[in-house]
């Protein structure tokens, strides 16, 4: 018989970091709030990005977030792609112009220089949004953004497509922006990243390496892999666990591998092989969510 491997992203020590990359300033057009207002609404977190349209806002002034990051956003009329920690070089010669070959050559000169880029709401049908064709004829990437905070569910949610890349065997990680404009958008997404410490290189390691995941509130405390089982350990309090939670696991095509529900903290799932990969959603009732990145099944 053949050996399962199963790759847990999660498989390692550290911290949980919370953090959101897709944010805008004035120095968007359509953006309402200063970088120092920004600063002070995300003041909790501890790492944050600003990503104004195709333009790298340079951080100054006061502010109480450890880690910040360097970002842009890649705004043709097409498509909007989100460069994490790009060299500010990248603004030679630079053009939004979409072409699968631009945005690529775009992507490519963030990651080389230890970046991330992240095709961002892919399914915003009324504006920009990605065709799952163009998605899979660029060629690389770190990820797509799975949930976006611009408070328009129908279009805001892409976890369709994320489940299509992954099923064409695309190693992609999932993202949640709060894309934050105007108020109410702040704060609805976010990323839990498990670094070794709080500084950029350690971030962008341990994301690129798919350690985190998404909430909308909830959350992980671990994800074990042992003798072919994955094990959700889910945080857990007295008062967290008199709550409902509401769990489904998702493998390939987006099927539905295991569903349960129940005032629990823990799910345990035996893989049978042949899921290509797991990912897990799991609700807290109140809707406040957690969103995995895939375990892969070889
Ligand atoms: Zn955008
Ligand atoms: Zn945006």
């Amino acid at each position: 018989m053949e050996r399962m491997l199963i790759s847990n992203p999660y498989d390692k020590q550290g911290i949980w970091l919370k953090g959101s990359f897709h944010n805008h300033t004035t120095n968007s057009a359509c953006g309402s709030q200063p970088l120092e207002t920004v600063y002070r609404m995300y003041g909790q977190y501890d790492f944050l990005g600003i990503s104004d349209h195709d333009f790298i806002t340079v951080h100054e002034g006061e502010r109480s977030i450890p880690s910040v990051f360097e970002a842009l956003e890649v705004s043709s009329p097409q498509r909007h792609m989100l460069l994490i920690n790009p060299a500010r070089s990248i603004m030679d010669d630079y053009s939004n112009e979409f072409s699968i070959e631009r945005y690529q050559q775009l992507s490519d000169s963030c990651t080389r220089h230890g970046g991330m880029s992240v095709l961002v709401h892919p399914n915003r049908y009324y504006s920009q949004f990605w065709p799952i064709e163009d998605m899979l004829a660029m060629k690389d990437y770190t990820g797509i953004e799975v949930i976006n905070g611009e408070g328009n569910p129908e279009y805001d949610i892409a976890f369709d497509k994320w489940d299509a890349l992954l099923s064409a065997e695309r190693k992609v990680w999932g993202f949640g922006g709060d894309d934050f404009h105007v108020y109410g958008q702040e704060k609805r997404t976010w990323n839990m990243v498990l670094a070794e410490q709080n500084t950029n290189e350690s971030i962008l390691a341990a994301m690129k390496a798919g350690s985190f995941y998404i909430s909308t509130g909830y959350g992980f405390e671990s994800i074990r892999v042992e003798d072919g089982m994955i094990e959700f350990n889910l945080l857990s309090s007295e008062g967290l666990d008199r709550m409902y939670k509401y769990v489904t696991l998702i493998g390939k095509d987006g099927n539905i591998l295991y569903e349960t529900s129940g005032r629990i903290n823990s799910v345990s799932y035996k893989c049978r092989g042949d899921e290509g990969y797991v990912r897990a959603a799991v609700y807290l009732e109140g809707g406040f969510g957690a969103f995995s990145q895939p375990l892969f099944i070889g």
